[in-house]
């Protein structure tokens, strides 16, 4: 018997990044074909976490840009201001009951939300009752502040909470039935996590397939460290997920976050998604 988890997708605020970066060496004749750019040129994304409960844990994956940004930052990003914490308060879940947070990795839009400023303008933990778990290479990359980006590694992300870090080296069971394991190329610590509800198994990508527009092999991003590697990754992944009818859940889709993955039985290396309506169905009638 493994264990099953009860879960929730929980929108932690929308924000912009720009279309070329988000779509790497796609042209924009083609991606601006699947996502409408803005006119400084940015698609609409979303940052999605999901928040699991056993019974005994309750764990939160992914924390999104979280809040304490300069008004300019906010424009650059045209973040709408939400965050995990409005989230959270929404379902009527204290932060301090937070046992565990898993994060992907460590760039501004997954850890930002580890940390809020206090009354006097300090960061500070936002979930001081949990344990955080990322890769082991991840949390040194970042706190080195390793990456091609200068501005997404940020000190009032990570050391608020550098005491609260567990850091994982490779695949591993983080409770019953939650494992993450390394899938490397957005980040050389790049991780995902999966999890079984009463309906089977769910995957949280993370940044290997932000958004349903990124099924494609080539369509990895600008943001990548190592393009091929993350192509590789999605890869494993959507076949993995295909042949055993995994949902995905996907970091920053804004319109279908959960989705199902369809092999192309003439093309090994083509998928279809199928968004799932009511991702929780199996898990929420209990609640
Ligand atoms: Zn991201």
């Amino acid at each position: 018997m493994t264990a099953t988890w009860s879960w929730k997708l929980l929108k932690a605020g929308s924000f912009r990044l720009d279309g070329g970066s988000m779509f790497g060496v796609v042209p924009k004749v083609l991606w601006s074909r699947l996502v409408e750019p803005d006119e400084l040129n940015r698609i609409p994304l979303h940052a999605n976490c999901l928040l699991l409960e056993d019974g005994e844990h309750k764990v939160l994956i992914e924390t999104g840009c979280g809040g304490k940004w300069a008004e300019k930052d906010r424009q650059i990003f045209a973040m709408d201001g939400r965050t995990i914490l409005d989230a959270l308060r929404e379902e009527d879940v204290d932060p301090n009951e937070i046992t565990r947070v898993i994060v992907t990795h460590l760039h501004f839009d997954h850890a930002g939300g580890l940390t809020h400023l206090d009354a006097n303008g300090n960061a500070v933990s936002s979930f001081p009752n949990a344990k955080i778990l990322s890769q082991k290479t991840e949390w040194e990359d970042a706190v080195a502040g390793r990456s091609t980006m200068s501005r997404t590694y940020l000190r009032d992300h990570l050391d608020p909470v550098q005491k609260q870090m567990r850091l994982v080296d490779g695949e591993a069971e983080i409770l019953p039935g939650l494992r993450v394991w390394p899938l490397t190329g957005h980040t050389w610590g790049h991780q995902v996590v999966r999890f079984a509800d009463e309906a089977g198994t769910v995957c949280f990508a993370g940044d290997v397939m932000p958004t349903v527009h990124h099924v494609g092999a080539a369509f990895s991003m600008g943001y990548d460290m190592l393009p091929h590697a993350n192509m590789q990754s999605k890869l494993t992944l959507l076949r993995q997920a295909a042949a055993e009818n995994w949902r995905i859940a996907l970091d920053h889709e804004p319109e279908t976050p959960v989705v199902r993955v369809q092999a192309d039985p003439a093309d090994a290396g083509r998928f279809a998604l199928e968004p799932v309506s009511d991702p929780t169905i199996a898990s929420s009638s209990d609640r």
